[in-house]
């Protein structure tokens, strides 16, 4: 029998979870952000799948996009974090990249550009996450002045980013629309603000265009806590093992690398052949949430790097060969990503090529 482990990716999740954003966003354009990796799930079946759902889909950079040219998929697509250098510019102008302008340096670099076909590029306005982007008052010259530049097609969009539309607090994003919103007046531009967050809670940052990412994955922003319409969406990733070995251990046995869990009663340990080498964190705590055959458990001991060992002494019946789910349908990964201090971006986007992404 071949390693078990793998990441069950769900098409179906996948294309319901894109027409659950197209249906909170009827009036917008949908773009898919399928960057890194398309958040670790691969990005050329994720880009393929969602394609048909998208108006344009954005990478980090020209590496990513260029993947997925060369791969076949035809939609724009737009870097997210611009050229890194002007040497980017003609590759974009050839494959239809659009880019992201956020500095003074980039826009130099199309001021003195020489393009066989014009760029379209996104111009991105700080409005409070003070990461990258323009400063407000600036956005009118700069809208104006790319418009009339002859190495630029058509108006630039005006982009800008939250910093904390998933978070209970909503001072920051009100004063984020309302910053965006004085920017832009008066301007007869396309605008794009709502990431997967401002997507599902927040309908008046949709405008022309929307940005999600991580809901596409099926996944909440808002971690566990419960929100309407994140309430629908469908994990497509499925992260698998199964047991390889069981032992029953007496009070007071310590499992694992430094002993770190200590059995309180005799116990039923099973060993699951998953560890932190295919995605799994090493800091997940004892207690950390798992499904064996569907049913809750609990992690008890340090987490290795091909192996971690679970506490299924309330599980009846357990053997060999039994299915373990480590996050997905019926575990969202939120919970164990809280288990393990970071979030599900973060777990997604580091699963490392060495686990199988198997696609139904
Ligand atoms: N837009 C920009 C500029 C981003 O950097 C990202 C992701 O970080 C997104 C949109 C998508 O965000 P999310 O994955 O929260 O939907």
């Amino acid at each position: 029998m071949a390693r078990p482990t793998q990441a069950r990716l769900n098409l179906d999740a996948l294309r319901h979870n894109v027409k659950l954003a197209q249906s909170l966003a009827p009036q917008s354009r949908l773009m898919a952000v399928v960057k890194a990796n398309a958040y670790g799930h691969g990005a050329l079946a994720m880009a393929s799948a969602l394609e048909p759902y998208s108006d344009a889909m954005a990478v980090a950079c020209i590496e990513e996009a260029l993947e997925l040219r060369e791969s076949g998929i035809k939609a724009p697509l737009l870097l997210l974090e611009g050229p890194f250098e002007p040497a980017e510019l003609a590759v974009a102008a050839a494959n239809n990249f659009w880019l992201m302008i956020d500095n003074e340096r980039q826009l130099k670099w199309l001021e003195q550009a020489r393009l066989t076909a014009a760029l379209h590029c996104w111009l991105k306005i700080d409005t409070g996450m003070h990461r990258l982007g323009f400063a407000p008052q600036r956005c009118a010259e700069l809208f104006h002045h790319l418009s009339n530049m002859p190495q630029h097609r058509g108006s630039p969009v005006l982009c800008t980013h939250f910093a904390s539309a998933d978070e209970v607090d909503p001072r920051g994003t009100e004063q984020q629309l309302a910053c965006f919103a004085s920017a832009c007046a008066g301007l007869k531009a396309e605008r794009s603000a709502a990431n997967s967050p401002g997507l599902l809670a927040w309908p008046q940052s949709h405008y022309e265009w929307v940005r999600p990412g991580y809901m596409l994955w099926g996944n909440s922003p808002f971690g566990s806590r419960s929100q309407v319409n994140a309430d629908q969406l469908r994990p497509v990733m499925t992260l698998e093992s199964a047991i390889i070995s069981l032992r029953d251990v007496p009070s007071g046995s310590a499992v694992g690398y430094g002993g770190s869990w200590v059995a309180q009663r005799p116990s039923r340990i099973a060993t699951v052949a998953i560890g932190y080498g295919d995605g799994y964190p090493r800091n997940a705590m004892n207690g950390t949430p798992v499904l064996v055959k569907g049913q809750r458990a609990a992690l008890a001991g340090r987490v290795s790097m091909d192996m971690i060992t679970v506490d299924v002494s309330d599980i009846d019946a357990v053997n060999i060969g039994d299915p373990v789910t480590l996050w997905g349908e019926g575990l969202p990964i939120a919970e164990v990503a809280e288990h393990a201090a970071t979030i599900g971006y973060e777990l997604l986007t580091r699963m490392p090529l060495r686990t199988p992404r198997v696609v139904t």
